[in-house]
C-alpha cells in the first residue's frame, strides 16, 4: 500500500507552462502540496513527504489532525485587544488583569512572546503588533495601537517596553510607537544591549533576553 501510494505521487510532469502536474491529476493532494508548500522551511518536496506519511497514517495522524486543524480554525484567533491569540470569546492576556508589574511588553510576533514568557524574565502584559510597520498585512491599522493607547491608559500602566528586533524595520516601528504614544503619561523603553544587530526575539537564547531587558533604556520623545 505505502508503495503503492509513494509511485502514485511520485508520477508527475511538466506542463506546457512548466507547472509540474501529477499524472493522477488527484485535486486534494494537488491542493495539499500548494498550501504545505506556503508553509516556513518547507518546499514542494517535503510537503510531498508530509502528505505521504498522512495518507498512510489516516487514523493516527490525518484524522486527529483534520479535526484539531478544524477546531483552530472556529475556535482560534487574534484578539483584537492585545495582538495575542484567543481561545473563542476569552483572551487569557486580556482577562488575567492582576499582573504585578504594570507594564506592558510590545513584540513582533506571538512567537516572540512564547519565547519571553518562557525566560521568566517579565511579568507583565504583552501587545503583539503582528508584524512591523512595513510587513504587516493590513498595514498600520493592524499594529491595534489605538487599543495599545486605550489600554495604557485604562489599565493605568507605567511603562511601555519596545521589544522589537534589531532590524531596521523593528527599530523603525519602535520609533513609530514612541512617536505615537507621544502626550501619554508612560515611560517608554526599548531593549538595550545584548540584543544583536539583526537580532529577531524568537530567536535569542534566556542569558540574552535577561541581558536586553535588564539592560533596557529610555526612549526619550526627541532621541532618535
Ligand atoms: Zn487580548
Amino acid at each position: 500500500m505505502k508503495k503503492f501510494l509513494k509511485q502514485q505521487v511520485d508520477f508527475k510532469y511538466l506542463d506546457l507552462n512548466g507547472h509540474y502536474k501529477f499524472m493522477q491529476n488527484i485535486y486534494e493532494i494537488e491542493e495539499l502540496i500548494k498550501i504545505i508548500s506556503k508553509l516556513p522551511g518547507l518546499g514542494p518536496k517535503s510537503a510531498k513527504r508530509i502528505i505521504l506519511k498522512l495518507i498512510s497514517n489516516r487514523e493516527r495522524i490525518l484524522k486527529p489532525l483534520a479535526k484539531i486543524l478544524n477546531e483552530t480554525f472556529n475556535n482560534i484567533s487574534r484578539c483584537d485587544v492585545c495582538g495575542s491569540l484567543r481561545n473563542n470569546d476569552k483572551c487569557q492576556n486580556c482577562s488575567i488583569l492582576n499582573k504585578k508589574t504594570k507594564r506592558i511588553c510590545v513584540v513582533e510576533d506571538i512567537a516572540d512572546q512564547w519565547s519571553i514568557e518562557s525566560s521568566n524574565i517579565f511579568d507583565g502584559y504583552f501587545h503583539i503588533l503582528g508584524g512591523t510597520l512595513d510587513s504587516s498585512p493590513g498595514s498600520k491599522e493592524s499594529l491595534l495601537l489605538n487599543s495599545l493607547i486605550s489600554r495604557i491608559e485604562k489599565e493605568k500602566i507605567e511603562e511601555v517596553i519596545l521589544a522589537t528586533s534589531a532590524t531596521v524595520e523593528g527599530q523603525t516601528t519602535a520609533y513609530y510607537i514612541r512617536d505615537k504614544l507621544k502626550g501619554l503619561s508612560v515611560e517608554i523603553s526599548k531593549l538595550g544591549q545584548g540584543l544583536p544587530v539583526g537580532g529577531e526575539i524568537e530567536n535569542l537564547d534566556d542569558g540574552t533576553l535577561h541581558s536586553a531587558f535588564k539592560n533596557r533604556s529610555a526612549l526619550k520623545a526627541d532621541s532618535d
